[in-house]
């Protein structure tokens, strides 16, 4: 099986939100798509893993923000990346609350849904959750929805691994095989071990304001890992 072939599957991105009345969470989700129009219904695919599986399964609502194709690196690092178990995603986060009390996230978004779960399909190690669209609206009418493929390709993005489509990547290997060198080598890179994120010192990070050729030793200690947030003691050095 060639898994490269999954990356012709066309999708978007997408902020799921949901809440109880102890938690709200979350998530980063390619997997948001319409599945009837009367009713108007979504679907999405969510990890058990995930606080949000639970939050959505013990709330019976979601909401689906759109985002857009400039959403900035750290909306996606901080509800991509990081566990609702570990931080409060929304705490600097624009959003407002539906009647129903599910949070939308608005910020780098260009619509929204929200939605009433009417069905729940365990497909292992996610559940599908099948939604009646309760509401929706455009936050910036015209502007472009960021799509899988242009994450993939033009920001280099990855799916985290909780991701339904996550696939390693064939060129990287695995951070445990990952071969520590005391010093830069030609071709050496390093790789973010909470998202994947590749530093290429022939790249740089231009976003950052850091050159290409800039060696990983020399970025500067507040630098972060700009698709995650992640510190530099998070990344780990190998031969790409
Ligand atoms: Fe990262």
């Amino acid at each position: 099986m060639n898994l490269e072939t999954f990356y012709t599957l066309s999708y978007g991105l997408y902020i799921i939100s949901a809440q109880t009345k102890k938690k709200k969470n979350g998530y980063v989700a390619n997997t948001a798509f319409q599945v009837t129009a009367e009713p108007s219904q979504l679907a999405i695919s969510c990890n058990k893993d995930n606080l949000s599986a639970e939050v959505i399964a013990e709330s019976g609502f979601f909401s689906v923000s759109v985002l857009a194709q400039d959403a900035s690196k750290e909306i996606i690092g901080r509800f991509g990346y990081k566990s609702g178990k570990e931080i409060d995603k929304f705490e600097k986060t624009q959003f407002f609350e539906s009647p129903e009390g599910i949070p939308v996230v608005t910020e780098n978004c260009v619509a929204w849904f929200t939605c009433k779960v009417v069905k729940t399909i365990d497909v292992g190690t996610h559940l599908l959750f099948i939604g009646e669209v309760l509401d929706g609206d455009f936050l910036e009418k015209g502007k472009t929805p960021l799509t899988y493929d242009y994450y993939h390709k033009k920001r280099h993005g990855l799916s985290p691994k909780n991701a339904p489509t996550y696939i390693r990547p064939v060129t990287e290997k695995p951070p445990e095989q990952a071969v520590q060198k005391p010093e830069t080598a030609a071709g050496q890179k390093w790789i973010c071990l909470v998202c994947d994120h590749v530093y290429d010192p022939a790249e740089g990070d231009p976003e950052a304001g850091i050159a290409p050729g800039t060696p990983f030793e020399e970025l500067p200690d507040d630098w972060a890992c700009p698709v995650c947030g992640a510190e530099k003691a998070d990344f780990e050095s190998y031969n790409g």
